[in-house]
């Protein structure tokens, strides 16, 4: 035996409806169904404002006739012929007993509608099905006598493919129609699973599972593939309305595994609610909120499935909506989960805060750095990717991977073969021709990073054929600390030669290495090759001081320095 419950949005028209059937006959073919139904949408809060109109009165004929053409509308697209009107006058037959019933009995026909109507139409698609009346079977707070009555019910019915019967209502012991409370047809769907040990249970709805919050204030909410009874409680007793929180103690008690499926996604596998053993580290399950409109407060529940560090978790909570400029009301945990209180008009915004830092930890990616030359740069370089490694993987979401080479021969050409897209090459080297592997490079779609001032110094035709690779490739050929150290000028100057401003003049020191010697040799008495000699044990040099001195390296800045300004120099 199986047990399906669909909600009222699962049955709210006649496409639906036809939704419902085709997922109740593709069940039946594999096992006996006992289908549990909602009212259609919207038809308990009608029901309940109906019994609050005067009898005989205008406004309560309005709004029987207004429920009886939904209803009407549905029959005549879901029947032809013969079976419309027996199943019109049927449904007829039940509105004029609402229109007779006590005021506190009205609730109840919401579901007498529904499942008549779909009885009826599984019955014409050729199933043996039975209409079961809830309101004698399921007593109230009287699980032995309700189980009692289910089991024999339909130990009565061995030819039976389909039992149907209304989710909600019920009845007191000694008799009186009842219901199981707002929302309480997933109870009864859970009470008839426990009555006939069903080997399944599935609550249809209208979201793809339990989520990790309500998707309609967080859209980044998602499915909760599994999870245990307890969360499951915890987050509906805490505002999570896909789930009565009721209805999750008999399946419980019956062990019977609760499926959350979504009638307009039936492919999905939605959540499955069971017992599960207690995780070793705690997870983070959803994020839920129950509204008090009379103190103007939301409190948000943050649910977990274990044992949770309750001072930690609080702070971090407490801290997030802080970034969001959302004043914590009070915050508490109970070892399990986190409860914290806002003003009710920051309510969503919290509620997004929270989901973001607890469960959108977008997954760290990797990002292959090859790097060429070891030399002064290329060994700093390293040390800072590892030093700060954190750091940055925590800012861009990116973990800094470096490849090494043995040597740097034929580097780029081996890269260009192996690197997938969207990786970088570092050229930290003073090779003289490296940058013709560059637009190679860029067209393959590999980045490139180069702190090598040869390889821009190229004829101006070879300059402009590599920046149009990066451009047509979507990837960059960044070379900031060519010029400058490692002040980020080379963009403004870009910049402004890109607007409509005219670049008139440049002025910079435009070679430290030169400044420090010769300003050391004006000042110091020490002679000119020991001072040269210092700046390089400094590292302040060319690993060959003569392209300092000879100023080729304050030439070459110039060059790049003019080209980045819209002036086509060639370093001759
Ligand atoms: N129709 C009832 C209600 O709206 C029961 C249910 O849908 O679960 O509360
Ligand atoms: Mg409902």
């Amino acid at each position: 035996m199986q047990v399906l419950k669909f909600g009222g949005s699962s049955v709210a028209n006649a496409t639906n409806i036809s939704r419902v059937i085709d997922i109740v006959s593709k069940a039946a073919r594999m096992d006996r169904v006992a289908l549990v139904c909602s009212a259609i949408s919207g038809c308990t809060d009608s029901l309940l404002g109906l019994a609050r109109t005067e009898r005989g009165s205008a406004e309560r004929q309005v709004m029987l006739d207004s429920l009886k053409s939904r209803h009407d509308d549905i029959i005549r697209r879901l029947f032809t012929g013969a079976e419309r009107e027996q199943i019109s006058a049927k449904v007829q037959g039940l509105f004029d007993k609402l229109a007779a019933a006590p005021e506190d009995e009205m609730v109840t026909y919401g579901e007498l509608f529904s499942t008549t109507i779909i009885a009826e139409k599984l019955r014409c698609e050729g199933f043996r099905t039975k209409w079961l009346d809830s309101r004698i079977l399921v007593i109230k707070n009287n699980s032995t006598l309700t189980y009692n009555n289910i089991s024999t019910a339909v130990a009565l019915e061995p030819e039976v493919e389909i039992f149907v019967a209304p989710g909600f209502i019920c009845s007191e012991y000694e008799g009186k129609v009842t219901t199981l409370g707002r929302g309480g047809s997933d109870l009864s769907a859970s009470i008839f699973a426990a009555a006939l040990k069903a080997n399944r249970l599935e609550i249809w709805t209208d979201v793809p599972g339990i989520m990790t919050a309500n998707p309609k204030v967080v859209p980044a909410a998602r499915t909760i593939p599994e999870i245990s009874y307890q969360a499951a409680l915890d987050m509906a007793t805490h505002g999570a309305k896909v789930l009565y929180a009721p209805s999750v103690q008999p399946a419980m008690e019956a062990g019977i595994a609760i499926r959350i499926l979504n009638t307009f996604e039936p492919e999905n596998p939605g959540t499955v609610v069971s017992l599960l053993p207690e995780p070793e580290v705690a997870e983070w399950m959803g994020v839920t909120s129950t509204d008090d409109t009379l103190a103007g407060e939301s409190l948000i529940c943050l649910v977990s499935n274990g044992n949770i560090n309750g001072e930690a978790a609080c702070a971090r909570t407490e801290d997030c909506l802080k970034k969001a400029g959302i004043k914590t009301l009070a915050c508490s945990s109970d070892g399990t989960n986190v409860y914290v209180t806002v003003r009710l008009a920051v309510a969503r915004e919290a509620l997004n805060a929270i989901h973001r830092e607890f469960f959108e930890v977008v997954p760290l990616s990797s990002l292959n750095l090859y790097i060429a030359g070891r030399g002064a740069v290329g060994t700093a370089l390293v040390d800072l990717i590892r030093t700060s490694g954190e750091r940055i993987a925590e800012r861009t979401g990116k973990v800094l991977h470096i490849e090494e080479f043995s040597s740097d021969h034929g580097i780029a050409a081996r890269v260009r073969k192996i690197s997938p897209r969207g990786s970088i090459f570092v050229d930290v080297t003073d090779s003289e021709d490296i940058w013709r592997e560059y637009e190679g490079l860029l067209r393959e779609g590999i980045n490139i990073v180069s702190s090598n001032r040869r390889a821009l110094a190229v004829p101006f035709v070879e300059y402009a054929a590599m920046k149009a690779a990066a451009q047509e490739n979507g990837v960059f050929l960044r070379y900031e600390t060519t010029v400058g150290s490692a002040l980020p000028m080379l963009e403004s100057i870009s910049a402004g030669a890109n607007s409509s401003d005219e670049l008139i003049s440049i002025e910079a020191v435009v070679s430290c290495t030169l400044n420090r010697i010769l300003s050391e040799y004006t000042l110091t008495p020490c002679t000119f090759a020991q001072i040269v000699r210092k700046a390089q044990n400094e590292g302040l040099t060319e690993s060959d001081p003569r392209i300092d001195l000879s100023g080729r390296e304050a030439l070459r800045k110039l060059l790049i320095l003019a080209r980045e300004a819209g002036v086509p120099l060639e370093e001759e």
